[in-house]
C-alpha cells in the first residue's frame, strides 16, 4: 500500500510532462493518492485535462487563474461537486513578468513587476488556503509550495522573483502557524534549477544549470523526480510532525559557499 493511499490531491500548476507538478503528481500517484488538477487558462486546460485523465487518472481539471479571486471560487465550487473534503494541496505555480528576471536588480525591477510578482507567486498560496480551509480543517491534512535559492541569496537575474519566493518562505511559518490547531500543515521545497517553462523565462538559465551540476555537493542535476518524492513524503502522514519548513531539494547546493576544486 503506497504511503498516500486514501488521500486527495489537488495539484495546482500543471503545464506539460516538464513541470515540477507532473514530478509531485507522479509520485503522489504512484503512492495511491487520488488527484485533481486545475491550470491557469482554457488554452492549457485541453492538453493538461488529457495529461491528467491519462496518466493519473484524474476525473477532475479545473482552469483557475490564481490572481483571481472570483476564479478561486469557481475551482472550489467546482473541487465541492466532487470532494466533499481532501487531504492535500501543491501550489506549484510562480510568475513574473520576463523583462523583470534579467540584469541589474534595482535598474530593472518595476513597482508593476514587484507586485505582480508578489501577488502570483505568494500571496496566491494565501488565497488557496483561505478556500482550502474548509475541505481540510479537522483532518491530518497538508499544503505544500515551491521556493528556489533565490529566497535567501541574491542569484544572477532571479532579480524580484528572489523577493517573492522570500516572501512566499515567510508565508509558509505564518500560515503554518495559522493552520496548525486545524490540523493542516505547511510546508516549502526549495527545489535546484530544473529547466521548465517557467525556468526557461530566466535570462542564462543555462549556466546556472552549469554551475549548479559542477559545484552540488551530489554532482548532478535536481529533477522532478527527486522533487516528487520529497513533495510526497512532506504531505504524508510519515512527516506528521513537519510543518512551517523549507526542505531543500537541490543536492546540497544551497550549503556551499565556494566551488574551489571541482
Ligand atoms: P512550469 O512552467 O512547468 O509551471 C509553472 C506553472 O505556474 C504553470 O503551470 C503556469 O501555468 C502556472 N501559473 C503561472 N501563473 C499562474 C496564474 N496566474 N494562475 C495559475 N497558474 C499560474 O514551471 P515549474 O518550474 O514547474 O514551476 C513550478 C513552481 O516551481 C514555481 O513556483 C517555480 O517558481 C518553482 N520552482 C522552479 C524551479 C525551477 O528551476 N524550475 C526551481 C525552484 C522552484
Amino acid at each position: 500500500m503506497g504511503i498516500l493511499a486514501g488521500k486527495r490531491a489537488l495539484i495546482i500548476g500543471l503545464a506539460n510532462p516538464y513541470s515540477i507538478a507532473y514530478g509531485i503528481a507522479d509520485a503522489m500517484h504512484r503512492e495511491g493518492a487520488q488527484l485533481a488538477f486545475s491550470c491557469q487558462t482554457e488554452k492549457l486546460a485541453e492538453r493538461v485535462s488529457k495529461l491528467a485523465s491519462d496518466k493519473f487518472d484524474a476525473t477532475l481539471c479545473a482552469v483557475c487563474d490564481v490572481s483571481k479571486d472570483a476564479e478561486i471560487q469557481q475551482l472550489f465550487a467546482r473541487l465541492e461537486t466532487h470532494w466533499d473534503q481532501f487531504d492535500i494541496l501543491v501550489h506549484s505555480a510562480a510568475y513574473a513578468p520576463k523583462d523583470q528576471l534579467q540584469g541589474d536588480y534595482v535598474e530593472n525591477t518595476t513597482r508593476e513587476g514587484f507586485q505582480i510578482a508578489h501577488d502570483i507567486s505568494s500571496y496566491s498560496f494565501t488565497a488557496l488556503a483561505k478556500a482550502a480551509r474548509p475541505f481540510m480543517a479537522g483532518h491530518p491534512s497538508a499544503l505544500l509550495t515551491l521556493s528556489y535559492l533565490g529566497a535567501e541569496r541574491a542569484v544572477p537575474n532571479y532579480n524580484v522573483m528572489g523577493l517573492a519566493k522570500a516572501s512566499l518562505e515567510a508565508n509558509v511559518r505564518y500560515m503554518a502557524r495559522s493552520l496548525g490547531p486545524e490540523r493542516i500543515r505547511v510546508n516549502a521545497i526549495s527545489a535546484g534549477p530544473i529547466k521548465t517553462l517557467a525556468a526557461s523565462g530566466i535570462q542564462d538559465l543555462n549556466s546556472m544549470l552549469k554551475f549548479h551540476e559542477k559545484a552540488a555537493p551530489l554532482r548532478e542535476l535536481t529533477t522532478i523526480e527527486q522533487v516528487g518524492n520529497a513533495a510526497t513524503f512532506l504531505c504524508s502522514d510519515l512527516a506528521a510532525g513537519v510543518t512551517g519548513e523549507i526542505l531543500h531539494v537541490d543536492g546540497g547546493f544551497h550549503t556551499i559557499a565556494a566551488m574551489g576544486e571541482v
